[in-house]
């Protein structure tokens, strides 16, 4: 049994209520016990049989859910720099897209790199994220594009769930675009998905969720229908890549197949708002990919007043969001989208759990729940959004078990 004390602010992040909800407790207390939380509450009203237990002191700071990132394209090969330039300079994500870069020029990349290649480098980036605070990381494949690099990219991920720390939730995503060698066939690629690949996912058990990028440069509702329905029925949940560069009802889509979530939604439409909100379908708002785009970011407010649950993710790729800062993410959803701290800390736990179907497990500190969680130097969520740094993580916590931890808090360490 352990008691975390000496908290300014816990913020448990339960599930119920309303975005901004984040039930904070000052002057707080956690206890857990091997993996589990057992008790939160005000410090002084801890109970007396966990008076004895083994005692860690907080310092005055915030202690937070671990933090989820619900959306990243985690492991890929090569880099896009040149283009981050291109697109300064003038030249949009879709000129670049048909000239042979973007997506496409990471598939090439990626095809030839190594499993163990691509575990290393993906590995360098889970003890980055560690650090921030993050526990909970979903990974799409996608940069494959053909059965042997799909299934290598989602034996990374099966191989990083099994060494690091940091928990894995693998998405399939083979229906990012269509490869090069089927442009003239667009359906002979969605028939192979259908036929050969997500029962090659499904047998194995490689993924949880199955997605679709549904745009007019890659697939349309119709094809993603059909390729989510497949996955279905080999026991993937359902997402989607909806309404980025322009509405094409992948909203309305998600709200119809109950999807897990719907992702991007930058031009999401009326209707399509109303089918998620109807639905129970959470919106995963990928702000660094809008700054970095230089577009206009998902309307938030509109989706969180009709009651749609906005998760905030990195949506870390090499192309339109190259940072897995999700503190950052964080930050520009107030600047960009106009949430509070506490809407945007909401979004980046429990309802990201949610977005990745494990809000069951982790995304809030009550008892029973995984005892996942990060100590922030801080003394509440407000100012910790509000003045950005680097790291101001002192302490990630996953399992009841400490996997990453500053020289900072070290000092403060008691018992
Ligand atoms: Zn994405």
């Amino acid at each position: 049994m352990k008691v975390l004390a000496g908290i300014s602010q816990l913020a448990t992040c339960r599930g119920h209520g309303r975005q901004g909800d984040i039930h904070t407790i000052p002057d707080a207390a956690l206890v857990w016990d091997e993996g589990t939380i057992k008790w939160v509450g005000p410090e002084a009203e801890l109970p007396s049989e966990f008076r004895d237990s083994e005692r860690l002191d907080a310092g005055g700071r915030l202690v937070i859910p671990g933090l989820v990132d619900c959306h990243t394209h985690l492991a890929f090969a090569g880099w896009r720099a040149d283009e981050f330039e291109q697109r300064i300079l003038g030249r949009s994500y879709l000129e670049i897209a048909r000239s042979g870069g973007g997506i496409a020029s990471t598939v090439r990349h990626t095809r030839a790199a190594s499993e163990q290649q691509l575990t290393e480098r993906a590995t360098g980036f889970l003890e980055e994220m560690l650090a921030l605070g993050i526990t909970t990381v979903e990974c799409k494949s996608g940069y494959g594009l053909d059965l042997d690099a799909e299934l290598k990219l989602l034996r990374v991920y099966r191989r990083l769930a099994a060494e690091q720390p940091v928990r894995i939730v693998s998405t399939f995503l083979g229906a990012h675009i269509v490869p090069a060698e089927f442009r003239d066939d667009p359906d002979a690629y969605v028939t192979l998905l259908i036929e050969r690949m997500i029962p090659a996912v499904g047998q194995e058990k490689l993924a949880a969720c199955c997605d679709v990028f549904v745009e007019e440069s890659a697939f349309s509702p119709a094809q993603a229908r059909r390729i989510l329905t497949a996955g279905r029925r080999a026991g993937l949940g359902a997402k989607l890549h909806a309404d980025q560069l322009s509405g094409c009802g992948g909203a309305e889509l998600a709200a119809e197949v109950g999807a897990l979530s719907a992702d991007h939604l930058e031009h999401i439409s009326d209707r399509g708002i109303a089918a998620m909100a109807a639905a129970a379908v959470v919106a995963v708002s990928l702000p660094l990919a809008s700054l970095y785009l230089q577009q206009p970011p998902m309307p938030a407010r509109r989706l969180i007043q009709a009651g749609v649950p906005v998760a905030v993710a990195s949506d870390f790729n090499p192309g339109s969001a190259p940072s897995y800062h999700l503190p950052l993410a964080m930050t520009l959803a107030c600047t960009l989208q106009s949430m509070t701290p506490a809407e945007a800390l909401k979004g980046a736990t429990v309802y990201a759990a949610r977005a990745v179907g494990m809000e069951d497990l982790t995304g809030s500190l009550e008892a029973g729940k995984a005892a996942d969680f990060a100590i922030i130097d801080a003394p509440d969520v407000n100012h910790w959004l509000y003045h950005f740094r680097p790291n101001a993580c002192v302490r990630t916590v996953i399992a009841g078990r400490t996997k990453w931890s500053s020289p900072v808090f070290d000092a403060t360490r008691t018992g």
